[in-house]
């Protein structure tokens, strides 16, 4: 069975590149008909950010990227927060040191900031690696009685991995093909520190295995970590899953990693929700918070590094699950576009329902103070217009006072000396019309016919009067919603 996962560290609120991940993660495994698991890699302490895990939990959520397995949910091959699998990685730790592929090191790091600085002052780069690892205090280098004796006095030591000399890995990525690296080009990372935690490589190679994971699929700033991670699965006996590594998200211009600062600067949303960093208490802006739709974001999120057939744009989640590929993925980084988020808002807003609308403008805190069935057909008229929910109010605040001043462009080009005299004639036949929209137009078009007037006499400045300027809905729609008492003391406050 395919099992694919997602493995954040909380080292912060998940950004754009972090959904990404995640939704592909799990499109694929739906796609498989397989499962999708969470899991938290918070081994390193020093990074770990306070709040992040609930975040990034969160997030999902809100995007309906639901895990089959996570922290919270729990399942089979919990616990899923490698902070509580230390007995697990203990074991494998010692297999490992069984095996010709990792040793210990002793050395102090003023030993390693001395030999850095010999390699820079012959001017070379230090690596801890085949080349040098001989020179070090380490199981390699030392006696085995040596060693014993640091043993015995409990000297500090880390696990590295012993990088094979010379050996030509071929990499298998299913987005970017075959590739190879030759291991002299590679160092011995470190796979448990010196409290006895594993590293990133070390605790996630296990997590994948013990986890049945089958299928990899994470950033592409991992591939350099994929030849380790290869001679890892070798070194403990255990078949590698397949990987696929994702291009970057790029900044609008096209070049670069689209950063948390690109957000700030051009005051678009980076992150799925607010996320205030508890250390500055600075508050970096969230997509929910901003007024788009998680389906919307999932889609425009979705879209950068795929294309689905026929170039389809707006799907949903269970379209997508249907049509996911992993070799239609993206070799090449995606651009970002701010214009194209809103688009897909826009589009959104356009597909639900006057009803689901008016759900979600009730649930954006803003205190209205008018009656559903009123609010649901000013957002039958104003949705059209409306990137975001709050247009529909926004766009519309005529619906909800009068005009305190007119347009000066507008007014100009609505009004002349006898705008008044025609207006006042108007208010009087309003005052035995029906109060609907299909009457008002008649009635408009009436009175204009007698008079002898064209229709924009008649129209544009009763839509000033109504509206403050020469925007919004048709003019006989903001009659029947505003009211007949309404819609006449704006038109005599028009003309006074
Ligand atoms: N914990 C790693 C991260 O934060 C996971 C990388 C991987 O998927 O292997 O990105």
């Amino acid at each position: 069975k395919v099992r694919v996962r997602f493995a954040p560290s909380p080292t912060g609120p998940l950004h754009l590149g972090g959904v990404r991940t995640a939704l592909y993660d799990y499109l694929f495994a739906k796609n498989q008909g397989g499962d999708f698991v969470l899991r938290i890699e918070d081994t390193d302490t020093a990074r770990y950010v306070e709040g992040a895990e609930e975040y990034i939990e969160e997030a999902l959520e809100w995007c309906g990227i639901i895990p089959d397995e996570s922290p919270k949910k729990g399942g089979k091959f919990a616990p899923y927060r490698q902070s509580e699998r230390r007995d697990i990685y203990d074991r494998y730790t010692k297999q490992i040191l069984e095996t010709n592929y990792a040793y210990l090191a002793f050395d102090t790091s003023e030993e390693l900031d001395a030999i850095r600085a010999e390699y820079e002052s012959k001017g070379e780069v230090f690596s801890y690696d085949n080349q040098t690892r001989n020179r070090l205090r380490n199981s390699i280098a030392l006696s085995e009685e040596e060693v014993q004796r640091l043993l015995d006095e409990k000297t500090p030591y880390v696990v590295r991995f012993k990088m094979p000399v010379d050996r030509t890995l071929n990499l298998v990525d299913i987005i970017r093909g075959n590739s190879a690296v030759n291991t002299n080009t590679l160092d011995d990372k470190v796979l448990v520190k010196n409290d006895g935690m594993p590293t990133y490589h070390f605790a996630n190679i296990i997590d994948d295995h013990e986890m049945e994971i089958t299928h990899v699929i994470r950033g592409e700033e991992w591939l350099p970590s994929l030849g380790l991670h290869t001679l890892l699965y070798e070194a403990m006996g255990w078949e590698a899953p397949q990987f696929a590594h994702l291009s970057l998200i790029l900044k609008p211009e096209g070049k670069g990693k689209l950063s948390k600062r690109d957000g700030d600067k051009f005051g678009f949303p980076v992150f799925p929700l607010d996320f205030k960093d508890p250390e500055t208490g600075t508050v970096s802006k969230g997509y929910r918070e901003n007024g788009y739709l998680p389906d919307a974001f999932i889609n425009m999120v979705a879209l950068l590094g795929w294309s689905p057939a026929n170039d389809k744009e707006i799907l949903t989640l269970e379209e997508m699950i249907q049509e996911f590929d992993l070799h239609k993925v993206h070799k090449a980084g995606a651009r970002f576009s701010k214009e194209k988020s809103e688009w897909f808002n826009h589009q959104y807003i356009q597909l639900k329902s006057d009803e689901a609308l008016l759900q979600i403008v009730k649930s954006s805190g803003l205190n209205l103070n008018i009656e559903d069935e009123k609010l649901l057909k000013i957002i039958h008229l104003m949705k059209e217009r409306a990137t975001f929910p709050k247009d529909i109010y926004e766009n519309g605040k005529f619906f909800f006072e009068a005009p305190v001043s007119y347009d000066e462009k507008a007014s100009k080009k609505a009004w002349n000396d006898e705008t008044s005299d025609i207006l006042k004639d108007f208010a009087q036949k309003l005052e035995v019309t029906e109060f609907n929209s299909e009457a008002l137009k008649q009635q408009i078009h009436d009175f204009a016919e007698d008079k002898g007037l064209g229709m924009g006499k008649v129209m544009m400045p009763l839509r000033l009067a109504l509206v403050g300027e020469l925007k919004g809905p048709d003019v006989p729609d903001i009659l029947e919603l505003i009211g007949k008492q309404e819609s006449i003391s704006r038109i005599n406050n028009a003309i006074n």
